[in-house]
């Protein structure tokens, strides 16, 4: 066996690895074609033609509804801005409880905020990362108005379990969707299985527009509550004659003309990009799964996973993870260690400073709960954060097959001398 390279030995890569970059030609004649016209967006925050956005905004929304079998795709500038939009579509408001993982992407929770609601954190499971639906039922209250459930990494969640629960308690179901593009769960796709399906058009995401964003739902009243906030609510609602008037104050979360061309360009290439994610997970896995002291993804036969990123679980306590991390940077593997801190870490929930100096919400008058943003909440998120997870960032690079490969033998390297790490804990 090569001497290990954070031992003194050489180091398996000398090259680093080509950046992902789904942008061809494609994206830039659709791009061309938009400036050509001089017409960047058609959106009025009136209740008029422009309403909806012009032609390209309305020619990807109606890709995404042929791709996903849906009713509606509402587009926005951000997946941030399609949670906040998802929130104040159901109706949430001052008072009200969200179940949500605090392993997650932070706006996750903010969209909570958003709308002055109350954040409630569920643990999530060791296996898949997403949200334990054992948890969830204990969590709800007779505040609770909805649970926003992230398919995290790619992975969709126990929607069997999670769905039951929430129709049993009449909860709405926000799909935080935005790593799990084609993602699958029995015969759907993951983003629409709950109310509403929030994709990322992100540019660090499968595919992606710069910015950008996607809803998704079945249910003509939300399709229009999202596309009302949106769009300047509160100026349309009058002559449109909407009677909820609930959260309809409006934002401008448009999409323009130019990013909606370069997403109808970006979707039909999003098959061969997950084709190509999941080629590379099964070729590590392969290799992987031989190895001693860490565990592959988990993926239910019911589940396709779309490998934004490759979740890897680290066993052993006699070598650190940051050890073994260190090990694989050396021999020239790209990893990274424990996902995000747990969101109720974050100073927002630790000092209760949300609007304004008064505490709001979280001191919101109309909140008659007790909250909880103690360290210890969620031991498993704080244990895979800290401990026990690192993954392989898939999404981030254009691997070949040759550097997957390569990618096996560092790892077969490094866990085949595990003893030699022992002494460096
Ligand atoms: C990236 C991401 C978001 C936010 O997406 P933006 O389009 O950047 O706003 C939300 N949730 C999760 C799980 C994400 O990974």
């Amino acid at each position: 066996m090569d001497k290990l390279a954070i031992l003194g030995g050489q180091q398996i890569f000398k090259k680093s690895f080509k950046l992902y970059n789904s942008i061809g030609p494609e994206e830039q004649a659709a791009v061309a074609k938009v400036m050509k016209s001089g017409n960047l967006s058609a959106f009025l925050g009136t209740w008029s033609k422009g309403f909806l956005g012009g032609a390209y905004v309305q020619e990807h929304e109606a890709a995404w509804k042929a791709m996903f079998g849906v009713n509606h795709a509402v587009s926005m500038n951000s997946a941030t801005s399609c949670l906040y939009s998802a929130i104040g579509a159901i109706g949430v408001g001052p008072g009200d409880e969200v179940i949500v993982s605090p392993f997650t992407m932070t706006a996750s929770a903010t969209a909570i905020l958003a709308f002055n609601a109350i954040p409630v954190f569920v643990d999530i499971d060791p296996l898949s990362f997403n949200l334990s639906p054992d948890l969830i039922e204990k969590s709800i209250t007779t505040r609770t108005k909805a649970i926003i459930v992230p398919n995290i990494f790619g992975l969709p969640a126990d929607y069997t379990k999670i769905m039951a629960i929430a129709r049993h308690h009449g909860l709405k179901v926000i799909e935080d969707n935005a790593q799990a593009i084609l993602a699958t769960y029995g015969d759907k796709y993951a983003g629409t299985i709950g109310d509403i399906g929030v994709f990322s058009l992100n540019y660090h995401k499968h595919i992606h527009t710069g910015e950008g964003g996607v809803c998704l739902t079945d249910n003509d009243e939300l399709a229009e509550r999202l596309q009302l906030i949106r769009n300047h609510a509160e100026a349309v609602v009058g002559d449109k004659g909407t009677k909820n008037l609930i959260n309809m104050i409006g934002f401008n979360f448009r999409m323009g003309e130019l990013e909606a061309a370069i997403g109808i360009a970006q979707l039909q290439k999003v098959k061969s990009v997950i084709d190509k994610k999941r080629d590379e997970a099964a070729q590590l896995s392969k290799v992987l799964k031989t190895l001693p002291h860490i565990l592959i993804p988990d993926i239910p036969k019911s589940c396709t996973h779309s490998f934004y990123i490759y979740p890897i679980l680290y066993k052993s306590k006699s070598v650190s993870r940051e050890t073994i991390l260190s090990a694989l940077e050396k021999e020239g593997v790209p990893v990274a260690g424990g996902y995000v801190e747990p969101l109720y870490l974050q100073p927002l929930y630790q000092n209760l400073t949300g609007y304004g100096d008064k505490g709001c919400p979280f001191k919101c008058p109309h909140y008659s709960g007790t909250l909880n943003y103690t360290p210890g909440l969620c031991p498993t998120a704080e244990h895979m954060h800290a401990r026990e997870l690192f993954f392989i960032p898939l999404c981030m690079y254009d691997f070949t097959k040759d550097q997957i490969s390569m990618i096996g033998k560092a790892f077969v390297k490094v866990f085949n001398q595990y003893k030699e790490l022992e002494g460096n804990v």
